[in-house]
Formats: C-alpha cells, sequence, structure tokens
C-alpha cells in the first residue's frame, strides 16, 4: 500500500510534463544558438514561456525563468530595487530568509492583518515591497492579496506575491490581483524540480539581475536555459490550465471528506486555518497529545506519506513559524499536513482515514465514536 498525500512538498511529475522533459533532452539545443538546433531549442522556450504565461493571465515577456520558486523569490526581493521589505510573518523561507524583512503579523487563522499592514505601510517614507503569498502551503490558507496590494499602492510601495501553492489550485490573473510580480515553481504543479519562473504584470518593470553573465532570459537572468526543465513547466502549466476547475473540485470533496471523519471521529482534533479559506487540497490538523513526529513515522510504516507541520528540509522537522505566528503554542508539534493532488483518488482518502483512525487508537487516542 503507497498513498502520497504530500502533494505540498512536491506533486508527481504528470505523464505530458514527463514526455515534454524527454522530448526536449533528445532534442538538446541552446536556445540562444542561431543555427537550426537553436532555433527549435528557443520554439520550446517560447512556447513554454506563453503557457506558463496563460495559466496566470501574463504578458509571455514578463516570465523569467529561474531555477525553481527559491530563485524567483530571491529574484523579486533583491531586483525590484525597494530598500524596505514587508513580508507576512507566514512567508516561505525563501522570503523570510533573503534580505532583512520586516514581519507582518496574521491572525489566529492564519490571514494577514491588513490593519497591521497598513499602518507599517505608514510609519517610513522609505520605497517598500510588501511579499504576500496567495495560499500558505503548511495551512492552505488564502490571503488577501488584492486587498494588500491595494494598500501598498496608496503608499507608493509595490507588492509581490509568491504564488507558487495557489498555482494549479486557484485561478489566478496577475492583473486582478494587482500584483507587481508573482512566483511560481514547476514541481508543484506536476512539472519537474529544478525549473520556476518570476512572473511581471509589466514585462517593462525594472528588475535588477541577480545571475550575471549571458544575455539570457531578456537579460534578467543570466545562464543557459534548463531547456528539458522549462519543456516540461510549460506542458504542466498547459495540463493544469484545462483541467484546473474540475481538479479543484474534485480535490475539495475528497478533503471535506476528510475532513468530516476527523470531526466526528477525533472531537478534540484542530484544524488549523478552518475558519478562513483554504485551498481545496490541503489540511494541517494536530490531534491534541500526539506528537506529529510519531504520526508521520507510524504512518510511513503503513505505507502513508504526509508531513509534520510543513518546516521540514533536509529530513529535519523545525518548530514552524507559520503556526507560531498563529499563536498555536504547544499544539504545533502536534500539526501534520495532509496534501492532495492530481493523482489522489478516494480510495487514496479511505486508506488514509483508516489508517489514521487505526493508528491514533494504538497510540493511545479513543476516537469519540468509540466512547
Ligand atoms: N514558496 C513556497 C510557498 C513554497 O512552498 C516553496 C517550496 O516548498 C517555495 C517557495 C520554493 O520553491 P522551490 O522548491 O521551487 O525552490
Amino acid at each position: 500500500m503507497n498513498v502520497y498525500l504530500d502533494h505540498n512538498a512536491t506533486t508527481p511529475i504528470r505523464p505530458e510534463a514527463a514526455e515534454a522533459v524527454v522530448r526536449a533532452m533528445q532534442m538538446g539545443g541552446n536556445p540562444s544558438a542561431v543555427h537550426e538546433s537553436g532555433r527549435a531549442a528557443r520554439r520550446v522556450v517560447e512556447e513554454a514561456r506563453e503557457a506558463v504565461a496563460a495559466l496566470v493571465g501574463a504578458d509571455p515577456a514578463g516570465v523569467i525563468f529561474t531555477s525553481g520558486g527559491t530563485e524567483a523569490n530571491a529574484l523579486a526581493l533583491k531586483g525590484l530595487r525597494r530598500p524596505r521589505i514587508l513580508a507576512s510573518a507566514i512567508e516561505h523561507s525563501s522570503i523570510l530568509k533573503q534580505t532583512y524583512v520586516e514581519h507582518v503579523p496574521v491572525d489566529t487563522t492564519g490571514v494577514v492583518d491588513l490593519l497591521a499592514l497598513d499602518e507599517m505601510l505608514k510609519t517610513r517614507g522609505e520605497p517598500a515591497l510588501v511579499a504576500l503569498m496567495l495560499a500558505n502551503n503548511e495551512t492552505g490558507v488564502i490571503q488577501p492579496v488584492f486587498a494588500a496590494a491595494e494598500l501598498a499602492h496608496n503608499h507608493g510601495a509595490v507588492l509581490h506575491c509568491d504564488a507558487v501553492q495557489a498555482a494549479g489550485r486557484l485561478e489566478i490573473d496577475i492583473r486582478g490581483l494587482r500584483a507587481t510580480a508573482l512566483t511560481l515553481s514547476a514541481h508543484k504543479i506536476g512539472g519537474p524540480a529544478g525549473v520556476g519562473a518570476l512572473v511581471l504584470a509589466d514585462p517593462a518593470e525594472p528588475l535588477d539581475p541577480q545571475l550575471l553573465g549571458g544575455a539570457q532570459e531578456m537579460r534578467r537572468r543570466a545562464g543557459t536555459e534548463n531547456l528539458a526543465g522549462i519543456a516540461g513547466f510549460g506542458a504542466a502549466a498547459r495540463v493544469v490550465k484545462a483541467v484546473l476547475a474540475e481538479e479543484a473540485k474534485r480535490l475539495d470533496e475528497l478533503r471535506q471528506k476528510l475532513e468530516g471523519y476527523i470531526a466526528t471521529r477525533m472531537a478534540d482534533a484542530v484544524i488549523f486555518g478552518e475558519d478562513a479559506k483554504r485551498l481545496p487540497n490541503t489540511i494541517c490538523v494536530a490531534v491534541p497529545g500526539h506528537e506529529a513526529r510519531t504520526l508521520v513515522m507510524a504512518l510511513d510504516l503503513a505505507g502513508i506519506a504526509i508531513s509534520a507541520g510543513a518546516a521540514c528540509s533536509s529530513g529535519r522537522i523545525a518548530p514552524s513559524h507559520v503556526l507560531g505566528a498563529m499563536g498555536a503554542g504547544q499544539m504545533a508539534a502536534s500539526a501534520i499536513r495532509i496534501s492532495l493532488g492530481w493523482n489522489t483518488t478516494e480510495a487514496d482518502i479511505d486508506m488514509f482515514m483508516s489508517a489514521f483512525g487505526r493508528t491514533v487508537a494504538r497510540l493511545g487516542f479513543k476516537p469519540a465514536s468509540a466512547a
């Protein structure tokens, strides 16, 4: 039995993307070369650029391919020429660790505090950049990006939106959000890891490149393009755009089934961000008295992959800054994240529920219905 419910960490590659990767690898070619092989590679890159742009309602000329979400976030924060950075306290570490950032608090449901943001923007006249993600990777809580962007613009600031987890799960329109720049990562939408994009709403937006060298990516990101990665990213973006509405509805139904099970069988379980709008695929839940680490390991032995909180990198589980910012206190140590994706089936959810119930009961918790 193998059930993969850790799609927010990475989602399995979609068949169309895998095929595009293989095709591009076999094809080869340097998109900067002027001969036929180079021109063919250039066509692959430009078709992918169009598909990625279409996923977020952008002009293809505003898409800058990078090595992933982390690099795109770094490019935005360092390249958009704003000396002051205000970031929500629940941003991904690739935002919070880039440079000095002032943290904008969130409420207990995990939604950014817009009044606090407004106050912070009022305090100093220095040109500012507001970094606010569209949806959080740990809780799935959706952020009021449009409202935050309006506030930012009222104070002469710009807004950068990390849409890595929202892409493929929510409809995104960069101009509708009023974001100046937006980050995407291929491996969260069914493309390969190691490729992403920074998308600019205005292709002419001044941006200082962070990698210097060749003139690739319209002089905004040097380095020979990752042809296979970009081809896979484009293919994934094309599929995601076509299936998004249907897939989101299906995952939302599965998530509701799972949340219904938790509510009836584990009366004291807490779902983080339950009262906020959330992604259709993410549940972050704590069962009091059960350490996340133990649950993750026990479920792994049962053939089920989930994660603890999310602050898991290099195999290490660190306390979650997201749940900390939400005031979760001790409960954060019990938080597990179950994230669904394009190939999750109802049978997967049934197997998870039965293994979860058995594991929690075996480790000492009495389900409400058995009391
Ligand atoms: N932003 C968010 C919200 C993420 O969840 C992640 C990855 O987990 C990243 C950025 C980083 O993306 P990448 O893995 O492509 O560097």
